[in-house]
């Protein structure tokens, strides 16, 4: 008989589908009007409907498929019945066909994480900037993001009404990552995506430091290693705490499957083992090429106020 796909691979696809039925979910609460929004630690600190309902979808359609899986997500939610309609059960066949590499066939339901961020980007959700949201999906294992699903809801919607509506890109360590035209940065261009509604004299001298041939601000950790795949920036650069696990964990996968790097702004490595503390407390600096050459300008200033 055929031996059946390993664990790794149906987390993957089935994450691929849920991903799609929470695009959908955001769309829809966009469209219906009433965004229910709480400040959660301040204005710049924003929950919506889109982002409650969806953390719902993700976290109760994974965890029936997956019950030993741990799945951490950033909103804190009154423990509810999830109703049947948000539980998506598809995945993507697709990626099932995919061999896992060596290393990950093995895996448990105990040993993987998923981090979930339903809705990266919410403050630009509620401002209209619809194509800086993304869905995030990150897996990981041993402490390592290895496999990731970013769903970029409105993708193309300032394309015309022919264009088609989102994307869903994935990738895993070892196999690479798909959904997207893979793009590098214009050489010899130092071209810097940070924040949009997070910024700090500290993240502005960062970057000063770096001296950019240009800045990009546009919100979301999702968005932001996008323009890196996809060639529209060189480096992401935040100087500042307030990024966390769930912010970095599908786009580190990502990023890593096609041979970019991401960490903190000293060089350290994120981990994402389910002890870990949630804030990303010493920034984010990631590249797809020549990371080595921004971390090798950040100011010993900037570093000195980042505490891991
Ligand atoms: P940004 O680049 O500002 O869109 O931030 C990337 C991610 O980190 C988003 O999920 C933000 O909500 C989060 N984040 C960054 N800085 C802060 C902050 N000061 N307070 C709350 N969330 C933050
Ligand atoms: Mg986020
Ligand atoms: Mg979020």
């Amino acid at each position: 008989s055929m031996a059946s796909p390993a664990l790794l691979m149906r987390v993957v696809a089935s994450a691929y589908s849920v991903a799609e039925k929470a695009a959908t979910i955001v769309r829809n609460v966009m469209a219906a009007g009433d965004l229910g929004i709480v400040e959660k630690t301040g204005a710049n600190d924003l929950q919506t409907k889109a982002d409650r309902l969806v953390q719902m979808s993700i976290c109760a359609s994974l965890a029936r498929k997956f019950p030993k899986v741990t799945i951490i997500g950033e909103e804190e939610l009154p423990a509810d019945e999830v109703t049947e309609e948000l539980i998506e059960d598809g995945h993507c066949e697709e990626i099932l066909k995919r061999t896992c590499p060596a290393q990950y066939t093995g895996i448990k339901e105990e040993e993987l994480v998923i981090w979930v961020d339903p809705l990266d980007g919410t403050k630009e959700y509620t401002e209209g900037l619809l194509d800086h949201v993304t869905v995030l999906i990150g897996i990981a294992y041993g402490g390592k993001a290895i496999a990731g699903v970013i769903n970029q809801p409105y993708y193309n919607y300032e394309a015309g009404a022919d264009a088609v509506l989102g994307r869903t890109i994935w990738g895993v360590l070892g196999i690479g990552a798909f959904g997207f035209q893979l793009t590098e940065a214009p050489p010899g261009k130092h071209i810097i995506v940070t924040t949009r509604s997070h910024s700090s004299t500290l993240v502005n001298d960062c970057i000063s430091a770096l001296n950019p041939d240009s800045v990009i601000r546009v919100g979301g950790a999702g968005n932001k290693i996008i323009q890196l795949i996809e060639g529209k920036a060189s480096a992401y650069v935040f100087a500042s705490p307030g990024c966390k696990k769930w912010d970095t964990c599908a786009p580190e996968a990502i990023l890593h499957a096609v041979g970019g790097k991401i960490t903190d702004i000293h060089g350290n490595a994120f981990q994402y083992n389910k002890e870990v503390k949630h804030m990303n407390s010493a920034g984010v600096l990631a590249a797809l090429r020549n990371y080595d050459y921004y971390a090798s300008r950040i100011p010993n200033t900037v570093k000195q106020s980042l505490v891991p």
